[in-house]
């Protein structure tokens, strides 16, 4: 479960002692810094699903798309006690799924892919979920996002997950130019060590929630600003001490 940000970031605070970085390796390192002052924890505390074991956090992040954690969070748990395993899912028909699920949205289709993944799940991998990308992305309805986060997440092993808040901060920070959620993946992690991976998708995910809102950006409140290629600050000579630049930022 994640922990609320340590109060507002507040871009003058946070004037560079590194110097802004030039590169977007360089930005992206600077960023997982600073994300890790505002948001502590390991990959498991940064999580905002609701899980026990691999198999629910899988099972979570299935219903997690197209909806919000809390939604997924509420539902979950009437989930996992009408089926507590892999096996008594294999064996559910789509329509009890459905009935429990139904508040996080797209039910219908959700329900088979759960029923499907459990099934695939208990007669290939003796219900228990696999470590590895290779055999995460060959179970129905799971794509290399959510085998990123299941094995970063539940096992410990280094996976970066792009979501839509990673791609669109990337963007926005100048991580990286591409707009292929693999080709994401491929330059953030070219910038960081592997145990770094996870943590930074899940701190960008909470900063994209809570500052870097979409359409709706917080930069004063940002604790990036001064480096953020991005950034709308007040201007003149008062907005350009309080985001700590010398030169200002620029919009784009
Ligand atoms: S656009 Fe604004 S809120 Fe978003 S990362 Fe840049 S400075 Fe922060």
């Amino acid at each position: 479960m994640a922990s609320a940000p340590r109060g507002a970031g507040g871009a003058g605070r946070q004037a560079s002692q590194s110097g802004r970085p030039r590169t977007p390796a360089g930005r992206t390192r600077l960023t997982a810094e600073r994300l890790a002052t505002e948001y502590p924890g390991a990959a498991p505390d940064l999580c905002e699903l609701d899980f026990t074991d691999p198999w629910q956090l899988l099972v979570a992040t299935v219903l997690s798309a197209q909806t919000t954690d809390e939604r997924v969070n509420s539902v979950t748990p009437a989930l996992f006690k009408r089926f507590s395993s892999p096996f008594e899912m294999a064996e559910a028909s789509p329509d009890d799924v459905e009935d429990i699920i139904r508040p996080t949205g797209f039910f219908r289709v959700k329900a088979k892919t759960l029923v499907s993944l459990a099934q695939a799940v208990s007669e290939r991998f003796g219900g228990r979920v696999p470590a590895s990308i290779e055999e995460l992305v060959s179970l129905p309805g799971v794509g290399r996002k959510t085998a990123n986060v299941v094995l970063s997440v539940a096992f410990g092993v280094p996976g970066l997950p792009v979501d839509t808040h990673v791609s669109r901060l990337s963007r926005l920070l100048g991580l990286t130019t591409n707009t292929d959620p693999n080709k994401i993946e491929a330059d953030l992690c070219a910038a960081l060590a592997p145990k770094e991976w996870g943590a930074l998708s899940l701190r960008l995910i909470l900063h994209g929630r809570r500052v870097c809102i979409a359409n709706r950006p917080r930069c004063a409140d940002c604790l990036l600003a001064d480096f953020c290629p991005s950034a709308q600050l007040p201007t003149g000579a008062a907005g350009l001490r309080a985001a700590g630049t010398a030169r200002g930022a620029r919009l784009v």
